[in-house]
């Protein structure tokens, strides 16, 4: 069997160029007679590939000067503790969105450590909306706001950055970093888990503002500071090497195409073929606010809902895999992800024509 076009959330496809790189490199990478997995962290062989993989990211997302891009382990979640075990500066409290399943797991984490002030709520619309730039306001002592511009599950992304003024802004970016240009500059700490749009599982990014770095409360754990990996070039301990690696391969795919503002024609392209045909057609619908759908998961309900099973059974023999929507939602999901070519999305929606056709 070839291929699939794979749907999932994450772990995520990645771009098939970037497989056969690492399956020609696999077992001599450049002449050094091992693969990447086998090399010492300190070597300047590994180095030479983990400076490079910095570079390019920072080259892509326009990285300033004063900002750290750190290269870590523990996920998303993990960051969840992090930020605020590194960032509250001895104040005690902090702001944030709860826009969906991932803010709610932030907050939970973060009232561990703070007294958690949520400055929008959207679980009242089962959170298929986000509120307006102008509905925004904020507590002047909080450390920080937290909120996660891309929600993987509900698929609602911010078309907008909150404005905090001088309030660190920290933002999850695990499902949507990559996807689009942003502007590092207006972020304290922006953070993903590499598996949706980056690389594989096993590494987390954290780019951190400079100035919040050195501030652990005490009793931080050392793997936990920031200054830990900023101070030792995420090389404190052994980093993910290899997933480290391939995500400085996927650097190297985006740079090629276009860069993030590529990325971003292609992606909002993608996008709205697949909400324009769920919208064209009773068959099938999104829940979600028409100004605030995501770019990268786009969940889709039958009209039918005993048609379910029949769909996803159908749609995986078709080569199209792992369509199920979150097990807390139902329904369906498709994440279309950088590396989800615009042919899986031409796929999906013939699929689904196909379909509404023969049970409609
Ligand atoms: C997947 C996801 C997480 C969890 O990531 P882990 O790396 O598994 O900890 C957190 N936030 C968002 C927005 C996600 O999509």
């Amino acid at each position: 069997m070839g291929r699939v076009f794979n749907f999932s959330a994450g772990p995520a496809m990645l771009p098939a160029e970037v497989l056969e790189r690492a399956r020609e490199e696999m077992l001599d990478w450049h002449g050094s007679g091992m693969s990447v997995m086998e090399m010492s962290h300190r070597g300047k062989e590994y180095v030479s590939i983990a400076e490079k993989a910095e570079a390019d990211l920072r080259e892509l997302m326009k990285v300033p000067a004063n900002y750290k891009i750190l290269f870590l382990q523990g996920g998303a979640s993990s960051q969840f503790s992090m930020v605020p075990m590194n960032i509250l500066r001895g104040k005690t409290s902090a702001d944030y969105l709860n826009t969906g399943h991932w803010s709610e797991k932030a907050v939970a984490e973060g009232k561990r450590y703070c007294n958690v002030n949520i400055v929008a709520d959207t679980k009242g619309s089962k959170y298929t909306t986000l509120p307006k730039a102008g509905e925004l306001s904020f507590n002047a002592d909080a450390a920080y706001v937290h909120y996660t511009p891309n929600e993987t599950i509900a698929g609602v992304e911010f078309g907008y950055v909150p404005d905090t003024g001088d309030i660190p802004l920290v933002a999850d970016m695990s499902s949507t970093l990559l996807s689009r240009p942003v502007d590092v500059s207006k972020f304290g700490i922006i953070y993903a888990g590499a598996q949706k749009n980056i690389g594989p599982a096993g590494l987390t990014i954290a780019i951190v503002r400079e100035d919040l770095i050195g501030h652990a409360q005490a009793g931080t754990p050392v793997m936990f500071d920031y200054k830990t990996h900023a101070d030792n070039g995420s090389m404190y301990n052994t980093p993910p090497t290899y997933a480290w690696y391939v995500a400085g391969l996927v650097f190297e795919w985006l740079k090629e195409r276009g860069g993030l503002e590529g990325m971003a024609l292609i992606n909002e392209r993608k996008a709205k073929k697949l909400y324009d045909f769920i919208d064209g057609n009773d068959f099938y619908s999104n829940p979600v606010d028409r100004d605030c759908r995501s770019w990268m998961n786009v969940p889709f309900i039958l009209a039918n809902s005993e048609l379910d099973k029949a769909f996803l059974k159908e749609a995986e023999a078709a080569g199209l895999s792992t369509l199920a929507g979150h097990r807390s939602v139902g329904g369906m999901r498709a994440s279309i992800y950088n590396a989800m070519p615009e042919a899986g999305v031409d796929a999906l929606v013939d699929f689904m024509a196909d379909f509404a056709r023969r049970n409609g």
